[in-house]
Protein backbone atom coordinates (compact mmCIF):
# COMPACT_ATOMS: atom_id res chain seq x y z
CA UNK A 1 0.00 0.00 0.00
CA UNK A 2 1.40 3.45 -1.18
CA UNK A 3 0.46 5.28 1.77
CA UNK A 4 0.28 9.56 1.76
CA UNK A 5 2.29 8.94 5.31
CA UNK A 6 5.48 10.26 3.99
CA UNK A 7 7.51 6.60 5.62
CA UNK A 8 9.56 4.71 2.57
CA UNK A 9 12.01 1.88 2.91
CA UNK A 10 14.15 2.34 -0.50
CA UNK A 11 16.04 -1.29 -1.16
CA UNK A 12 18.62 -0.46 -3.55
CA UNK A 13 19.63 -3.26 -5.72
CA UNK A 14 22.36 -2.21 -7.29
CA UNK A 15 24.14 -1.43 -3.63
CA UNK A 16 23.32 -5.78 -2.79
CA UNK A 17 25.12 -6.76 -6.21
CA UNK A 18 28.17 -4.42 -5.36
CA UNK A 19 28.24 -5.92 -1.74
CA UNK A 20 28.17 -9.24 -3.38
CA UNK A 21 30.60 -8.90 -5.23
CA UNK A 22 33.13 -7.15 -2.53
CA UNK A 23 32.70 -10.37 -0.66
CA UNK A 24 33.51 -12.63 -3.60
CA UNK A 25 36.52 -10.12 -4.24
CA UNK A 26 37.75 -10.10 -0.64
CA UNK A 27 37.45 -14.42 -0.29
CA UNK A 28 38.67 -14.90 -3.94
CA UNK A 29 39.40 -18.35 -4.02
CA UNK A 30 36.38 -19.55 -2.55
CA UNK A 31 32.78 -19.81 -3.93
CA UNK A 32 30.04 -17.27 -1.70
CA UNK A 33 26.79 -18.43 -0.49
CA UNK A 34 24.53 -15.14 -0.42
CA UNK A 35 22.63 -15.62 2.93
CA UNK A 36 19.14 -14.90 2.38
CA UNK A 37 17.67 -15.65 5.37
CA UNK A 38 14.99 -13.69 7.21
CA UNK A 39 13.47 -12.67 4.06
CA UNK A 40 16.76 -11.10 3.31
CA UNK A 41 17.42 -9.48 6.52
CA UNK A 42 14.44 -7.92 5.89
CA UNK A 43 14.71 -6.67 2.87
CA UNK A 44 12.71 -9.16 0.60
CA UNK A 45 13.90 -12.55 -0.35
CA UNK A 46 12.41 -11.98 -3.84
CA UNK A 47 14.04 -9.00 -4.46
CA UNK A 48 17.46 -9.71 -2.96
CA UNK A 49 17.00 -12.91 -5.90
CA UNK A 50 16.00 -10.82 -8.39
CA UNK A 51 19.71 -8.68 -7.80
CA UNK A 52 21.63 -11.67 -6.97
CA UNK A 53 20.05 -14.76 -8.38
CA UNK A 54 22.22 -14.70 -11.53
CA UNK A 55 25.33 -14.56 -10.48
CA UNK A 56 25.26 -15.78 -6.52
CA UNK A 57 27.30 -19.10 -6.50
CA UNK A 58 24.44 -20.35 -4.24
CA UNK A 59 21.93 -19.19 -1.63
CA UNK A 60 21.15 -19.90 1.97
CA UNK A 61 18.04 -19.82 3.92
CA UNK A 62 16.66 -21.15 7.05
CA UNK A 63 13.41 -23.00 5.99
CA UNK A 64 12.73 -25.74 3.87
CA UNK A 65 9.44 -23.90 2.82
CA UNK A 66 12.11 -20.86 1.78
CA UNK A 67 14.13 -23.64 -0.06
CA UNK A 68 11.44 -25.21 -2.16
CA UNK A 69 9.56 -22.01 -3.34
CA UNK A 70 13.47 -20.96 -4.72
CA UNK A 71 13.66 -24.05 -6.28
CA UNK A 72 9.92 -24.02 -7.59
CA UNK A 73 10.68 -19.95 -8.94
CA UNK A 74 13.10 -21.68 -11.42
CA UNK A 75 16.07 -21.19 -8.96
CA UNK A 76 18.76 -23.77 -9.82
CA UNK A 77 21.94 -22.71 -8.10
CA UNK A 78 22.55 -24.41 -4.96
CA UNK A 79 20.69 -23.69 -1.72
CA UNK A 80 22.09 -23.92 1.71
CA UNK A 81 19.40 -24.72 4.54
CA UNK A 82 21.53 -23.25 7.24
CA UNK A 83 20.04 -25.63 9.95
CA UNK A 84 19.19 -28.58 8.10
CA UNK A 85 15.51 -30.06 8.43
CA UNK A 86 13.31 -29.48 11.49
CA UNK A 87 10.68 -32.41 10.40
CA UNK A 88 10.72 -35.55 8.25
CA UNK A 89 8.63 -32.79 6.00
CA UNK A 90 11.66 -30.93 5.35
CA UNK A 91 14.10 -34.36 5.04
CA UNK A 92 12.06 -35.37 2.24
CA UNK A 93 11.45 -31.95 0.17
CA UNK A 94 15.64 -31.43 0.75
CA UNK A 95 16.08 -34.77 -0.85
CA UNK A 96 13.70 -34.45 -3.82
CA UNK A 97 14.79 -30.88 -4.63
CA UNK A 98 18.59 -31.29 -3.87
CA UNK A 99 18.59 -28.77 -1.43
CA UNK A 100 22.07 -28.88 0.47
CA UNK A 101 21.03 -29.70 4.13
CA UNK A 102 23.30 -28.95 7.20
CA UNK A 103 23.14 -31.81 9.96
CA UNK A 104 24.51 -30.80 13.04
CA UNK A 105 22.79 -33.55 15.61
CA UNK A 106 22.75 -36.96 16.21
CA UNK A 107 18.18 -36.88 15.68
CA UNK A 108 18.64 -34.39 12.73
CA UNK A 109 20.92 -37.03 11.34
CA UNK A 110 18.34 -39.91 11.70
CA UNK A 111 15.35 -37.85 10.86
CA UNK A 112 16.92 -37.78 7.20
CA UNK A 113 18.17 -41.38 6.90
CA UNK A 114 14.42 -42.00 7.94
CA UNK A 115 12.70 -39.59 5.72
CA UNK A 116 14.72 -40.06 2.44
CA UNK A 117 15.08 -44.57 2.95
CA UNK A 118 17.42 -46.11 0.21
CA UNK A 119 17.47 -42.99 -1.78
CA UNK A 120 21.11 -40.80 -1.84
CA UNK A 121 20.81 -38.00 0.57
CA UNK A 122 21.17 -34.48 -0.48
CA UNK A 123 24.49 -32.89 -0.23
CA UNK A 124 25.13 -32.39 3.24
CA UNK A 125 26.70 -29.75 5.15
CA UNK A 126 28.09 -31.30 8.51
CA UNK A 127 28.16 -29.01 11.47
CA UNK A 128 30.83 -28.98 13.68
CA UNK A 129 30.95 -27.55 17.10
CA UNK A 130 34.61 -25.88 17.47
CA UNK A 131 33.49 -23.37 20.28
CA UNK A 132 30.16 -21.22 19.42
CA UNK A 133 28.44 -24.37 21.90
CA UNK A 134 25.16 -23.78 19.91
CA UNK A 135 24.59 -25.60 17.08
CA UNK A 136 27.01 -28.83 15.51
CA UNK A 137 28.68 -32.26 16.84
CA UNK A 138 31.27 -32.81 19.31
CA UNK A 139 34.25 -35.09 19.39
CA UNK A 140 32.64 -37.40 20.68
CA UNK A 141 29.90 -37.68 18.07
CA UNK A 142 32.15 -38.52 15.35
CA UNK A 143 32.89 -41.81 15.65
CA UNK A 144 29.09 -42.27 15.56
CA UNK A 145 28.55 -40.02 12.82
CA UNK A 146 31.55 -41.12 9.91
CA UNK A 147 30.90 -44.56 9.63
CA UNK A 148 26.88 -43.84 9.00
CA UNK A 149 27.59 -41.05 6.31
CA UNK A 150 30.35 -43.01 4.90
CA UNK A 151 27.23 -46.05 4.45
CA UNK A 152 24.75 -43.66 2.56
CA UNK A 153 25.13 -42.33 -0.42
CA UNK A 154 24.95 -38.32 -0.46
CA UNK A 155 25.59 -35.34 -2.68
CA UNK A 156 28.79 -33.69 -1.82
CA UNK A 157 29.61 -33.23 2.31
CA UNK A 158 31.27 -30.33 3.35
CA UNK A 159 32.15 -29.76 6.81
CA UNK A 160 31.34 -26.33 8.22
CA UNK A 161 31.55 -24.62 11.56
CA UNK A 162 30.55 -20.97 12.99
CA UNK A 163 32.54 -17.96 14.70
CA UNK A 164 31.73 -16.88 17.96
CA UNK A 165 33.81 -13.94 17.60
CA UNK A 166 34.86 -12.90 14.39
CA UNK A 167 34.69 -9.81 14.42
CA UNK A 168 35.89 -9.25 18.25
CA UNK A 169 38.54 -9.67 20.84
CA UNK A 170 38.44 -13.35 20.28
CA UNK A 171 38.88 -13.76 16.99
CA UNK A 172 39.08 -17.19 15.03
CA UNK A 173 42.36 -19.05 15.47
CA UNK A 174 41.15 -21.02 18.94
CA UNK A 175 37.80 -21.70 16.53
CA UNK A 176 40.43 -22.92 13.27
CA UNK A 177 42.56 -24.86 16.17
CA UNK A 178 39.58 -27.20 17.47
CA UNK A 179 37.89 -27.39 14.05
CA UNK A 180 41.67 -28.72 12.37
CA UNK A 181 41.21 -31.49 15.37
CA UNK A 182 37.73 -32.58 14.70
CA UNK A 183 38.16 -32.63 10.98
CA UNK A 184 41.41 -34.58 11.27
CA UNK A 185 42.85 -35.89 7.46
CA UNK A 186 39.18 -34.67 5.93
CA UNK A 187 40.31 -33.55 2.55
CA UNK A 188 36.55 -32.34 1.38
CA UNK A 189 35.34 -29.03 1.09
CA UNK A 190 35.12 -26.65 4.34
CA UNK A 191 33.04 -23.75 5.39
CA UNK A 192 33.69 -21.49 7.80
CA UNK A 193 33.02 -17.78 7.20
CA UNK A 194 30.24 -15.56 7.82
CA UNK A 195 31.21 -11.49 7.02
CA UNK A 196 33.68 -10.99 9.96
CA UNK A 197 35.59 -13.88 9.14
CA UNK A 198 35.47 -12.72 5.19
CA UNK A 199 36.71 -8.97 5.46
CA UNK A 200 39.47 -10.19 8.57
CA UNK A 201 40.34 -13.60 8.52
CA UNK A 202 41.89 -14.64 5.20
CA UNK A 203 42.33 -18.02 6.88
CA UNK A 204 38.93 -19.11 7.52
CA UNK A 205 38.00 -18.49 3.49
CA UNK A 206 38.40 -22.24 2.59
CA UNK A 207 35.92 -23.38 -0.30
CA UNK A 208 32.51 -21.71 0.04
CA UNK A 209 32.16 -18.31 2.58
CA UNK A 210 28.92 -17.52 3.82
CA UNK A 211 28.31 -13.40 4.04
CA UNK A 212 25.13 -12.04 5.42
CA UNK A 213 25.19 -8.51 7.10
CA UNK A 214 27.88 -7.33 4.57
CA UNK A 215 25.30 -8.10 1.96
CA UNK A 216 23.05 -5.69 2.90
CA UNK A 217 25.72 -2.70 3.78
CA UNK A 218 25.90 -2.79 6.98
CA UNK A 219 29.30 -3.62 8.99
CA UNK A 220 30.08 -6.29 11.51
CA UNK A 221 32.31 -4.89 13.60
CA UNK A 222 31.87 -2.30 16.30
CA UNK A 223 35.30 -0.53 15.25
CA UNK A 224 34.96 -0.18 11.65
CA UNK A 225 32.38 1.55 9.24
CA UNK A 226 30.37 0.05 6.67
CA UNK A 227 31.85 2.84 4.43
CA UNK A 228 35.32 2.43 5.42
CA UNK A 229 34.86 -0.97 4.59
CA UNK A 230 33.59 -0.36 0.97
CA UNK A 231 30.14 -1.73 1.70
CA UNK A 232 26.86 0.28 0.14
CA UNK A 233 23.84 0.91 2.47
CA UNK A 234 20.85 -0.93 0.56
CA UNK A 235 17.90 -0.34 2.80
CA UNK A 236 17.52 3.40 3.36
CA UNK A 237 14.54 4.52 5.70
CA UNK A 238 12.84 7.95 4.71
CA UNK A 239 10.15 10.04 6.05
CA UNK A 240 9.72 13.75 6.26
CA UNK A 241 8.50 16.54 9.19
CA UNK A 242 4.99 16.36 9.38
CA UNK A 243 5.03 19.04 12.40
CA UNK A 244 6.99 21.64 13.81
CA UNK A 245 7.18 22.87 17.49
CA UNK A 246 9.24 25.73 18.54
CA UNK A 247 9.25 25.40 22.74
CA UNK A 248 10.90 27.41 25.42
CA UNK A 249 13.79 26.51 27.28
CA UNK A 250 12.33 24.04 30.81
CA UNK A 251 10.03 22.14 27.98
CA UNK A 252 9.80 18.58 27.74
CA UNK A 253 9.48 16.58 24.61
CA UNK A 254 7.40 13.50 24.41
CA UNK A 255 6.54 10.76 26.84
CA UNK A 256 8.09 10.41 29.83
CA UNK A 257 9.68 13.69 29.38
CA UNK A 258 12.78 12.35 28.93
CA UNK A 259 14.21 15.13 27.10
CA UNK A 260 14.49 18.65 28.59
CA UNK A 261 15.44 21.83 26.20
CA UNK A 262 18.74 23.65 27.76
CA UNK A 263 17.68 26.20 25.06
CA UNK A 264 14.41 27.89 23.01
CA UNK A 265 14.67 24.70 20.54
CA UNK A 266 13.12 24.60 17.33
CA UNK A 267 11.49 20.74 17.80
CA UNK A 268 10.61 18.76 14.25
CA UNK A 269 8.43 15.85 14.84
CA UNK A 270 8.82 12.67 11.99
CA UNK A 271 6.55 10.83 10.58
CA UNK A 272 8.55 7.40 12.02
CA UNK A 273 8.13 5.13 15.26
CA UNK A 274 8.96 1.82 16.38
CA UNK A 275 5.72 0.54 14.56
CA UNK A 276 7.60 1.16 11.38
CA UNK A 277 10.50 -0.61 13.12
CA UNK A 278 12.38 2.39 14.32
CA UNK A 279 14.36 0.65 17.61
CA UNK A 280 12.11 2.53 20.78
CA UNK A 281 15.14 1.99 22.68
CA UNK A 282 17.14 4.71 20.70
CA UNK A 283 17.13 7.37 22.91
CA UNK A 284 17.61 11.45 22.27
CA UNK A 285 20.39 12.13 20.38
CA UNK A 286 20.10 9.34 18.19
CA UNK A 287 21.28 10.70 14.62
CA UNK A 288 18.91 11.08 12.30
CA UNK A 289 19.50 13.65 8.94
CA UNK A 290 17.14 15.95 8.01
CA UNK A 291 17.14 18.68 4.66
CA UNK A 292 20.79 17.18 4.23
CA UNK A 293 21.73 18.03 7.66
CA UNK A 294 23.01 15.36 10.31
CA UNK A 295 21.02 16.56 13.80
CA UNK A 296 19.84 13.92 16.65
CA UNK A 297 16.83 12.75 18.01
CA UNK A 298 14.86 14.12 21.22
CA UNK A 299 12.72 12.11 23.56
CA UNK A 300 11.70 8.58 23.16
CA UNK A 301 10.23 7.20 20.31
CA UNK A 302 6.76 6.62 20.34
CA UNK A 303 4.71 4.23 18.18
CA UNK A 304 4.29 6.48 15.09
CA UNK A 305 6.63 9.43 15.04
CA UNK A 306 9.79 10.73 16.49
CA UNK A 307 11.23 14.28 17.11
CA UNK A 308 14.22 15.72 16.58
CA UNK A 309 16.29 18.84 16.86
CA UNK A 310 16.06 21.65 13.88
CA UNK A 311 17.21 24.49 15.66
CA UNK A 312 20.41 24.45 14.18
CA UNK A 313 18.91 23.56 10.97
CA UNK A 314 16.74 26.96 9.78
CA UNK A 315 16.38 25.95 6.25
CA UNK A 316 14.37 22.59 7.71
CA UNK A 317 10.52 22.76 8.21
CA UNK A 318 7.69 21.19 7.83
CA UNK A 319 7.95 18.42 4.90
CA UNK A 320 11.05 18.46 5.26
CA UNK A 321 13.02 15.09 4.09
CA UNK A 322 13.74 13.14 6.89
CA UNK A 323 16.58 9.81 6.66
CA UNK A 324 16.64 7.53 9.20
CA UNK A 325 18.75 5.69 8.11
CA UNK A 326 20.83 4.84 4.74
CA UNK A 327 21.12 7.23 2.09
CA UNK A 328 18.64 9.26 0.91
CA UNK A 329 17.36 12.67 0.22
CA UNK A 330 17.34 13.78 4.04
CA UNK A 331 20.95 12.72 3.83
CA UNK A 332 22.86 10.59 5.21
CA UNK A 333 22.84 8.02 8.66
CA UNK A 334 24.33 4.51 8.75
CA UNK A 335 22.37 1.84 10.00
CA UNK A 336 24.81 1.00 12.23
CA UNK A 337 25.17 4.00 14.37
CA UNK A 338 21.19 4.05 14.72
CA UNK A 339 21.81 0.64 16.04
CA UNK A 340 24.70 1.70 18.24
CA UNK A 341 22.48 3.89 19.83
CA UNK A 342 19.74 1.57 20.41
CA UNK A 343 22.47 -0.86 22.12
CA UNK A 344 21.83 -3.39 19.55
CA UNK A 345 23.16 -4.38 15.65
CA UNK A 346 21.92 -2.94 12.25
CA UNK A 347 20.44 -7.25 12.05
CA UNK A 348 18.10 -6.28 14.17
CA UNK A 349 17.05 -3.24 12.47
CA UNK A 350 16.96 -4.63 9.19
CA UNK A 351 15.18 -7.38 10.33
CA UNK A 352 12.08 -5.52 12.25
CA UNK A 353 11.35 -3.05 9.31
CA UNK A 354 7.60 -3.33 9.90
CA UNK A 355 5.09 -4.83 6.90
CA UNK A 356 3.24 -1.25 6.89
CA UNK A 357 6.07 0.31 5.53
CA UNK A 358 6.05 1.15 1.76
CA UNK A 359 9.10 -0.60 -0.12
CA UNK A 360 10.33 1.35 -3.45
CA UNK A 361 12.88 -0.92 -5.13
CA UNK A 362 15.37 1.14 -6.90
CA UNK A 363 18.64 -0.28 -9.18
C1 LIG B 1 23.35 -15.97 9.34
C2 LIG B 1 24.51 -16.85 9.11
C3 LIG B 1 25.64 -16.38 8.44
C4 LIG B 1 25.82 -14.93 8.03
O1 LIG B 1 26.37 -14.22 9.12
P1 LIG B 1 26.73 -12.64 8.96
O2 LIG B 1 27.29 -12.29 10.28
O3 LIG B 1 25.42 -11.96 8.72
O4 LIG B 1 27.65 -12.54 7.83
C5 LIG B 1 26.67 -17.28 8.18
N1 LIG B 1 26.57 -18.56 8.56
C6 LIG B 1 25.51 -19.06 9.23
C7 LIG B 1 25.47 -20.48 9.63
C8 LIG B 1 24.44 -18.22 9.53
O5 LIG B 1 23.38 -18.70 10.18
Amino acid sequence: MKTARPIRAGIDLSALQSNYRLARARASGARAWAVLKADAYGHGLWRALRALGDEADGVAVLEAETGAALRESGFAGPILLLEGVFAERDARLAGALGLTTVIHCRPQFEMLLAACPGEKLPPLYVKLNSGMNRLGFAAADLPWLLPRLAARPAGQVTLMSHFADADGERGVAWQLERFAALAGDWRGPVSLANSAAILRHPATHRDWVRPGIMLYGASPFADQSAADLGLKPVMTLTSRIIAVQDIAAGERVGYGGTFTADRPTRVGIVACGYADGYPRHAGSGTPIAVHGRRTRTLGRVSMDMVACDLTDLPAAGLGSPVTLWGEGAGGTVPADEVAAAAGTIAYELFCALAPRVPVEVTG
